[in-house]
């Protein structure tokens, strides 16, 4: 047990010789900078917090700033603060952040007030956006020579909702431009590891051939070389429904993964699975959209009957057990014979 120097009652604990209340009387706990700077990018509108860029509305960005810029004296530790923000013009306000501490196991209140002044600048992703910044160039073409204008949809969403879902992580990710080209499209890219990602995501999602060639583009200031990566993503000329050529046989297309693919055999029905590192060998023979439709005359058994869509002669043509067959069929011709396509 001791007392307060100052007004002699007993306390079981002092600071500096006074109780609680003497140390606490006309002393600040907490103070405020007379003005505090708050970044925003005129381009995104995001506001800048330490080495981070962040989407605030804009009142609780500037009361952000100033319970940020509050600093606290060593005896005392932060418990909790709530702030009062009054806009004086759209790019000043008056904040005050009222703090709770807590002194020798007491808690204690105390406010502080300031400026929050807006300042316009330019983030340095947007200044790159706007800046046409790039460092990876992904190229997306297609083995038949033209990319179609689905192909390009379908590829360009996948870019798209990648990019932005990596983004949320790292905002120094996006897309510089689009273009598109003879042959297909470009998509220029912020980094060299976005580039290589999505040339990973596509290669697998579509079986696709992949390349990728550095450049060398200068220097920077500390004699570094710099490259610029362009990477190539080759889709095959071949879609699911397609018949195809597999290791010498005839096969229709029936499924395409990261893991590979799966074929059935146009000669004798059974589904085989193709190795991813087999999926090159594929060779589109006819697109599921230039299948003829022939029409069913009879069935029997494990046959059935049906007119030739090029001569309307009766054909014979093989169809897998149990296979439901309704008033047409799509067959294809391989070497004037016409086969079923499952
Ligand atoms: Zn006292
Ligand atoms: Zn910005």
């Amino acid at each position: 047990m001791s007392f307060c120097v100052k007004c002699g009652k007993d306390c079981e604990e002092s600071l500096d010789g006074l109780c609680i209340d003497c140390w606490l009387d006309g002393r600040k706990l907490t103070s405020l900078p007379h003005h505090v700077d708050l970044k925003v990018c005129t381009n995104c509108g995001e506001f800048e917090f330490g080495d981070r860029w962040l989407r605030r509305d804009i009142v609780v960005a500037v009361q952000d700033a100033a319970a940020n810029a509050v600093s606290v004296i060593r005896d005392a530790d932060l418990v909790s603060q709530s702030t009062f923000a009054e806009e004086q013009d759209p790019y000043v306000f008056a904040v005050t952040v009222r703090s709770t501490c807590s002194v020798m196991g007491y808690e204690a209140e105390d406010e502080a007030s300031t400026i929050v002044r807006i300042k316009n600048t330019v983030c340095r992703r947007c200044s790159r956006q706007l800046g046409s910044y790039y460092e990876s160039i992904l190229q997306i073409r297609t083995g038949s020579g033209k990319l179609s204008p689905e192909e390009r949809e379908e590829t360009l969403a996948m870019v798209e909702n990648s990019v932005a879902r990596q983004a949320q992580t790292n905002r120094q990710l996006f897309i510089t431009k689009m273009e598109i080209v003879t042959g297909g499209v470009d998509v220029y890219l912020s980094s060299m590891s976005l580039g290589k990602s999505l040339t990973r995501e596509l290669g697998d999602a579509f079986c696709a051939d992949t390349k990728e060639s550095p450049k060398l583009v200068g220097q920077t200031a500390d004699g570094q070389d710099m490259y610029r990566i362009t990477y190539l993503v080759r889709l095959p000329e071949y879609h699911v429904g397609d018949v195809v050529v597999f290791q010498g046989h005839h096969c229709k297309l029936v499924r395409v993964s990261s893991g590979g693919g799966r074929v059935i055999d146009l000669g004798d029905f059974r589904e085989r699975a193709v190795r991813r590192a087999d999926m090159t060998e594929i060779k589109l023979y006819e697109k599921a959209s230039d299948l003829k439709e022939a029409t069913v005359v009879s069935r029997s058994g494990s046959e059935i009957q049906v007119l030739h869509p090029d001569n309307y002669s009766t054909v014979d043509l093989r169809v897998p057990e149990g296979a439901e067959i309704g008033d047409s069929v799509r067959v294809v011709s391989i070497d004037d014979a016409l086969y079923y396509v499952p």
